[in-house]
């Protein structure tokens, strides 16, 4: 289905697809280790580059009623974790266009040192 574009986030700390090493986002993007995903730990980042997401579904959690979308990894369609779409309660609106990632579906790597932001 032709050439999946791939983009790189750079930085130090990365955070890749653990399955492909598709790079995902950096530690400069992580908002709050303190979240639960399906698997366990789960980390939530402000931005989170080379993923598909599915069609917005309705989940009932913890903190109130939200509108997701799954994410996978677009390089190997792994399910890596969600977005938050909509929040309906305003303490937690700030999630809104956010992106959770699973620990365990995740690998975390030093990258590359120095100031370049772009790697390929
Ligand atoms: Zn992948």
């Amino acid at each position: 289905m032709g050439r999946v574009f791939l983009e790189h986030i750079g930085g130090s700390k990365l955070f890749n697809c653990a399955q492909c090493q598709t790079n995902l986002t950096n530690r400069s993007q992580l908002i709050s280790t303190r979240f639960t995903g399906a698997t366990g730990r789960a980390y939530l980042f402000k931005r989170v580059v080379n993923l598909t997401f599915s069609n917005v579904q309705e989940r009932v959690m913890l903190t109130g009623r939200h509108m997701v979308r799954d994410v996978m990894c677009k390089s190997c369609d792994a399910k890596l974790g969600w977005m938050y779409e909509y929040a309906t309660e305003d303490a937690q609106k700030y999630k809104e266009g956010r992106v959770i990632l699973e620990y365990a579906l995740i690998s975390e790597t030093e990258g590359f040192q120095g100031e370049s932001g772009s790697i390929h």
